[in-house]
């Protein structure tokens, strides 16, 4: 078992450098000299001045549309490494909402014009269900920059850098396998044939790169000489060039350079442009899918994850370090409810206080051996536990049966990667 890392806080809530000397905070906390912020992740603020240096931490980010990689390293150590899982209820929210507000207008109130005619959208616009998730990830990194000293944020937004990517006929990019270029080079394939093979027009599985001319026969590396085939065809083609195995069109296709190389998503525009207002511009470094793809397979050697993504991302190139446990598990949870009447001609005032019997909201806890997290309470006393991948609710009991485990930090439900692996299905 890995020790684990205890995030440090000082007296003025900066962060400082986290420690894994538990005789020492312990020894803190005995005698006042330290008080517990968070359980999880375990995090201490002092209270007394210290004179550490603090050395700067690098955030990596692979951004995604469901889960969000995230990770921190300091001195080729990982320090932090957690899966943010985005919220996906935000579109049925609105229709929900909508549905209230049409109701509303309907009772007897007073006329009122229609507006939405004249309404015009912000330039960066963005769907609310992409907005949440966007505000999420700057939200993730603002939560791993309030427990560390973060210098300097990656983060990754496209497979490939449009600028080197320019005229790669002319600037004469070349395959070579298993170097930075190479992973470059396979990303343009993968966007130039649309991630099938040329073909047979396979998809979903495993690509290879594929001379037309084989290199055998005075074929070159360069791009417009390479082509992507799955293995059955790549084997039957063999040592032919493209023409002769009756694909003369591919041949003619591979010469015409990709348009519009690089399409970054609005997404991540937004993000990283709400990044950089957090951040000072020159601490948000952007990086590229190619890149991430070589660090994690040749110099580190992982499986593909968000998590382990992220330890790339946030790695110098070349630099080696091993990801570590746990992994945290972060589900962003809404900010508030806004319903304010209830019933059936919503006759009923919305009064629950924040804490009932002791409980709160989004409080992790375990009951009749289930875990998840108290998702609503009944007028009746019982309480409602929902599973936290889910947001199914998985049983109604009273309070006096829940054990807490945990509570939410900064509007996250955060549980270590075992316990999720330990609890039912
Ligand atoms: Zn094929």
């Amino acid at each position: 078992m890995e020790q684990s890392i205890i995030y440090v806080l000082a007296p003025s809530g900066k962060p400082l450098m986290p420690t894994k000397n538990r005789n020492k905070v312990w020894y803190w906390l005995r005698r006042g000299l330290a008080r517990v912020v968070s359980r999880e992740p375990f995090t201490i603020q002092l209270r007394f001045e210290t004179t550490g240096y603090r050395q700067p931490v690098t955030v990596g980010v692979d951004t995604g549309s469901q889960t969000v990689g995230i990770a921190a390293i300091t001195q080729s150590e990982v320090v932090y490494q957690a899966e943010v899982h985005l919220r996906d209820d935000i579109r049925n929210k609105l229709i929900q909402r909508r549905q209230y507000r049409r109701n509303r207008r309907s009772r007897k109130t007073r006329y009122r014009a229609v507006r939405f005619v004249n309404r015009r959208r912000k330039p960066a616009w963005l769907p609310p269900s992409l907005r949440s998730k966007a505000e999420a990830t700057v939200k993730a990194v603002l939560f791993v920059a309030r427990l560390l000293p973060v210098g300097q944020v990656n983060i990754e937004v496209g497979s490939f850098d449009t600028q080197k990517m320019q005229d790669p006929e002319v600037t004469g990019l070349e395959y070579q396998q298993g170097q930075t270029q190479g992973y470059l080079v396979r990303e343009y394939l993968l966007r130039k044939w649309k991630r099938r093979c040329s073909y047979c027009g396979a998809t979903g599985l495993p690509l290879q790169v594929e001379h037309l001319t084989p290199k055998a026969r005075g074929g070159t590396d360069r791009v417009s000489n390479l082509a992507l085939a799955c293995e059955p065809c790549n084997r039957r083609k063999g040592n032919q060039t493209a023409a002769e195995f009756g694909y003369p069109e591919i041949q003619a296709q591979a010469r015409v350079p990709l348009r519009d190389a690089a399409h970054v998503s609005s997404v991540k525009t937004a993000l990283v442009s709400a990044l950089r207002e957090q951040f000072e511009v020159e601490r948000i470094v952007i990086t590229y899918g190619y890149e991430t793809k070589y660090q994690r397979i040749q110099v580190l050697d992982l499986p593909k994850s968000h998590t382990n993504d992220a330890v790339a991302i946030a790695c110098e190139m070349g630099e080696v370090v091993k990801p570590r446990s746990p992994v945290y598990q972060m589900h962003c949870i809404p900010r508030g409810n806004y319903q304010l009447f209830n019933g059936k001609r919503g006759e009923h005032r919305v009064w629950a206080p924040k804490k009932l019997h002791g409980w709160k909201l989004y409080e992790l806890v375990e009951a009749k051996a289930v875990r998840g997290y108290i998702g609503g309470r009944r007028v009746k006393g019982a309480f409602v536990v929902k599973d936290i991948a889910t947001a199914q609710p998985m049983l109604e009991v009273t309070p006096r049966k829940l054990r807490r485990l945990s509570c939410p930090t900064q509007r996250w439900i955060i549980q270590r990667e075992e316990e999720r692996a330990s609890s039912p299905a």
